[in-house]
């Protein structure tokens, strides 16, 4: 049988630092554990731009279409910002998940029990948060049609359209309701369906999945602002939340900020199975490039590591080793390991991005 295959796209800024972290955990892996990927490497995004005039290299989409996995850093950086939309280093990360077809976005916000006191809410707010958010990801406002800035009379008009077919919210309800029978059997759904009749079809037909298909699982309903609310008055009412592709960007920022720092947040997106029974599958942590700590060293890599930790546990049914190294971050944070993002008022010496590699890595050798 041949080898999973991985294809890794560091891209900019702190991108290629943290991934370099997760390249000795599969080295750790492989010397250890006796798993071996065959990894490959590609640029995304701005440096993509630089060498090709394009985010994404079409070669580079056709090996992310014949992987098991893609595993991303970050895109984007101040330089960039004034190329055209059409080749900005986010158009490269849209059209990966676009042409992979990658409609689940999973993101979940689990608070270390080592960190609670560093989240902005009190720690029996958080203590022992573990809640999944999946965002639908290739639809709604994002990708709706019309969309522009378009001359009206004498002013110019700037339109978006939020559009959702019932099947794309289906199969997004499926994998939430999935999901909530693993964990705690829960899901809330989060629309405006009191001002937006795109939610109330989302509303409508969530419910209809939950009664024909998924009877045992617990389904409520929430307008999206007031989830909004309630995440940050008490998260833990909470197990999977479903929501679209916009509110679902807010709302796991705002999640994620409960756990701490954007280092510590992996995500998955997954899509339709392959021939082979793996979902199409890209993993990457929640925060961006970075550009004001990239290249010091200071990143925190967790976000990245847990990224790949998620797609040991979903792509490659390798859930021991991806609880292990769960557990090794875990260790590493008792032990009072931090990066600087994750240092609190009481000071201390952070370690560097390397440094936390390290830790980990030694939490991983203790732990055989
Ligand atoms: P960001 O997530 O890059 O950074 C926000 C803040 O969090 C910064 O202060 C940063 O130093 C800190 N931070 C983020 N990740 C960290 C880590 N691993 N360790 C320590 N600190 C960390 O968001 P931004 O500043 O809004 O965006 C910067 C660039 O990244 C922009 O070009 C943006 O378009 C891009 N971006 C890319 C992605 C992606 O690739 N998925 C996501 C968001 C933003």
């Amino acid at each position: 049988m041949s080898n999973p295959s991985l294809l890794i796209l560091p891209g900019d800024g702190i991108g290629p630092e943290v991934m370099a972290e997760v390249r000795r955990i599969i080295d750790w892996l492989g010397a250890k554990r006796g798993v071996t990927f065959d990894v490959s490497e590609d640029l995304v995004g701005g440096c993509a731009y630089d060498k090709y005039g394009t985010p994404l290299h079409d070669d580079t989409m056709a090996k992310a279409q014949e992987v098991d996995a893609v595993l991303l850093g970050a895109v984007g950086g101040p330089q960039y910002d004034n190329l055209d939309f059409s080749v900005k280093p986010e158009r490269g990360l849209l059209r990966l998940r676009k042409e992979m077809d990658l409609y689940a976005n999973l993101r979940p916000a689990q608070c270390f029990d080592a960190l609670a006191d560093f989240s902005s809410l009190k720690k029996d707010v958080v203590a022992g948060l573990d809640i999944m958010i999946v965002r639908e990801l290739t639809g709604g406002v994002y990708f709706g049609e019309p969309r522009g800035i378009f001359k009206e009379g004498n002013e110019r008009v700037g339109i978006n359209t939020q559009r959702y077919t019932e099947s794309e919210i289906e199969r997004v309800a499926r994998s939430a309701f999935e999901l909530a029978r693993k964990r705690n059997n829960k899901v809330c759904s989060m629309e405006k369906a009191n001002v937006m009749e795109s939610g109330v079809l989302w509303r409508e037909v969530v419910q209809k999945i939950r009664d024909t298909e998924y009877p045992d699982v617990a389904l409520s309903h929430m307008y999206a602002d007031n989830g909004a609310m309630q995440l940050v008055r008490w998260p833990k009412q909470f197990d999977v939340i479903v929501t679209d592709n916009l509110f679902g960007d807010i709302l796991s920022d705002c999640a994620a900020m409960l756990t701490g720092s954007l280092g510590m947040l992996p995500s998955a997106s997954l899509g339709a199975p392959m021939a082979n029974g793996r979902p199409k599958a890209l993993y990457e942590p929640v925060h961006g490039s970075a550009p004001d700590i990239a290249g010091q060293g200071k990143a925190n890599p967790i976000a990245c590591i847990l990224s790949f930790a998620m797609a040991l546990r979903y792509s490659f049914d390798m859930g021991e080793d991806a609880t292990r190294i769960e557990q090794a971050v875990e260790k590493v944070l008792a032990d009072g390991v931090r990066t600087a993002d994750l240092m609190g008022p009481e000071g201390g010496v952070p370690v560097s991005t390397s440094g936390m590699g390290d830790a980990i890595l030694a939490a991983l050798d203790a732990s055989l």
